[in-house]
This record gives C-alpha cells, structure tokens and sequence, in this order.
C-alpha cells in the first residue's frame, strides 16, 4: 500500500502541508510513524510526501485521509482559500430561507468557506485537534461573532459525530459543519455536506433576501398590492379624519372660551331671570328699562317702567304680586337697588339687579366635565366602530 501523505511534521514542530512552502534544509517526518519523509513535488505526480521503501509506517489510509482532510481545510481557513460547501436545503431545518431555496428552485446550496468566515469574523488561532468543552474537535476556528465556542469542522471518514456530542454543540449553540472528505488529484478535497447548523448565518441571509427583494422588486411588489394599499390607506385616513375632527370640536368646545360658541341671545337667555306673573300675555317686543315710575292714576297707585327715552311704559302686573315676586328674589339672591328719579323727580328704586343668578364660570366647570365624559365615549365609539370594519 502506498502511504500518501499531504502533511508531515517539520523539524518534529511544525505542520507542513505539502502546498506549503518548503525548506531544503529542514527535516520532514510522519506524524503517524515519525520516519522521515521526502516531498514529492514533481510536475507530473500528485504532490506528497512519501515514505522511504520497506517502510514500517502502519497508518491506515482512513487515518491518512481523515489527517490530510482536516489539515487542507485548516490551510484554506489560514490562507484564505475558498471553499464552496454544497449544502442540501433539506439540511437547513427550522429556517424560514427554506422556502424562498424551494421558490428559486435550489436543491444545493453553494455555501462558500470564505463567506462563513467573513460572517463568524475569524479571529487568530485556527487549529486542528482541540478541546471544546468535554470533546476533541478536528478543525477549530475561533470567532468574534455570535458564538463563543468558535465554528466547528467535524471531518468524517469512518465515524459520524455521535448523538451525545451532537446535543451538546446544540445545547450550547455552537456552530458546527459535519464533512466527509473527497479527494481530488491534486491534494485538494471536496467535501460532502453530511450535517450542518448555522442558523445566524441562515438568518442573516434570509434577512438580506427579504430586504434586497423589496428594493429590488419594490415597484412590482407595490403595482401588485396597490389597490388594497389604497383600500387601506384610505379607510386609515377616513378613520384618522373623523377622529381628528372629534378631537377638535373636543378641544374647541371644553378647552376653548365657551361663551364664544355660545350666541349672544343665547347666553341673554342664560344668564337672566325674566319674571312673568301674567304668562297669557303675549310679549310683542323688548325695550331696555332704565327706571320706574309709581304713580297715582285716579284712585288707583299705578307701576310704570321708563325706557331709554323716558317713556313711561304701564306696567300690566298687580303691584302686590310684583312686590311679592321681587321679596323673594331678594332672599334668594343677592339683589343691588337700582337707584333712580322717578318721573316726578323724586328719588327712589327704580329696577333691581338680581346677582349672579348663573355662575358662568361654576356653569362652565360643571358643564366641561359632563362633556368630556359625553366626548370620550363618543371618541371610543369611533374607534371601536372603525376597528370592527378592520376585523370584517
Ligand atoms: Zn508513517
């Protein structure tokens, strides 16, 4: 059997890979055996090492590859040499990238080597052999990037990783990609995808995808959608127009000068007492009185109310009523006297100003709180009725 080997030990320190470049003065040996070795380099064969004939050397060609194997990926991760992993999309599991591979039609993913790396951020330190928590792993690269464990490179010639182990990179979240080697003629491998579990990088892409597709497909996406964008945009509008309309009568009415939403006629109305002990007499017009007269008309003592222009006005009222009336609006109210000469030039009461027989301001707080109720529930309503369309 002819021992092939890609790797040998320098000197007995360094690992040299027969890619690398080479000292004439430097003594290679066999990791396996540690008998010296001799590069082949030559144009026509494939580069190796080889052992000296009757060799003694007892490594197994599985123990060989699964050491080149794990070496050559070890030196592209140091040297920047891209790889491209074909991934099964069936592999990727509990990613939502799934189904956009499935709509493009993918059955393999290309995943490249250097596009991991530059994902992860390698940091310094790559290794082959290393312990990560309880176990050994064949290629360690650690990472500044969404793993702490680094990502792991499991080479598989004889034995896939065991259950145990796999729970425990899933357990602690450590990125691993499971490969079985195939070498090629020229000391290279290809490598087979037997497991794989990189979901930040999956992620990560299927974010990209979705973000690149919208900028790229916006205006086909928006052709596509517009009429229910419409439909939607303008039930929104219609929705924020009522309600902003509600939100300023609200403002207007409660927090604004009431009086100045209120007609004049109607805060007359509002803020006076008018006293009518004859209510069958009909009012045919209004005049604004500025004194009384009492005067004796024959046998009787007659009311009179003067106008602006001293018109004396017959008052239609029994005087005892309207003495009465006036005795009580006095006890019940505080009352000003209104002074005044009568007709015959004598001074005397001539009205009487009834105070504060509607507090404006009293009338306003109370008011306001009945209103705010009276707006909110009508503003929830609107709200409620605009959510039940959105639910239709
Ligand atoms: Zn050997």
């Amino acid at each position: 059997m002819s021992i092939k080997l890609a790797v040998a030990l320098e000197d007995n320190k360094y690992v040299r890979h027969i890619k690398d470049r080479l000292s004439k003065s430097s003594i290679y040996t066999c990791p396996f055996c540690r008998e010296e070795v001799i590069a082949r380099k030559g144009s026509e064969r494939q580069h190796h090492f080889s052992h000296a004939p009757g060799t003694n050397c007892t490594a197994s060609e599985e123990t060989i590859l699964h050491y080149n194997a794990k070496h050559y990926l070890l030196y592209c991760i140091k040297n920047a040499i891209d790889i491209t992993f074909n991934v099964p999309t069936e592999m990727i599991k509990d990613s939502r990238i799934t189904p956009i591979f499935d709509s493009l039609g993918l059955r393999k993913y290309p995943l490249s080597l250097a596009a991991l790396i530059d994902f992860y951020g390698k940091s310094n330190g790559s290794c082959v052999e290393k312990a990560i928590g309880p176990y050994i792993v064949d290629v360690h690269m650690p990472v500044k990037m969404h793993s702490s464990f680094g990502v792991i490179f499991e080479i598989v010639v004889t034995h896939e990783m065991e259950q145990e182990k796999l729970n425990w990179l899933h357990q602690y979240g450590v990125p691993y990609l499971e490969l079985s080697p195939v070498e090629r003629s020229d000391n290279s491998f290809d490598f087979d995808m037997l497991r794989i579990n990189i979901p930040h990088y999956f992620n990560r892409m299927e974010n990209n995808f979705v973000t690149n597709s919208i900028v790229n497909f916006y205006d086909e996406i928006y052709s596509q959608l517009k009429d229910y964008i419409e439909v939607d945009h303008k039930k929104k509008q219609e929705k924020d127009l009522k309600i902003k309309a509600w939100d300023w009568v609200t403002e207007k009415i409660l927090y604004g000068n009431l009086r100045y939403w209120v007609p004049e006629e109607a805060q007359k109305q509002m803020k006076s007492l008018t006293i009518r002990p004859f209510k069958d007499l009909a009012i045919t017009n209004t005049k604004t009185m500025h004194g009384a007269a009492y005067k004796r008309v024959k046998e009787h003592r007659m009311v009179f109310a003067v106008d602006d222009s001293d018109h004396e006005n017959l008052v239609l009222n029994d005087k005892n009523v309207l003495e009465e009336l006036l005795h009580k609006l006095a006890v019940a109210y505080p009352t000003e006297m209104l002074m005044g000469k009568g007709i015959n030039g004598r001074e005397g009461v001539v009205g009487f100003k009834f105070l504060n027989l509607i507090d404006p301001i009293t009338y306003e707080k109370e008011w306001q709180d009945h209103m705010k109720e009276f707006f909110l529930t009508v503003r929830n309503r609107l709200e409620k009725q605009e959510n039940n369309e959105d639910d239709e």
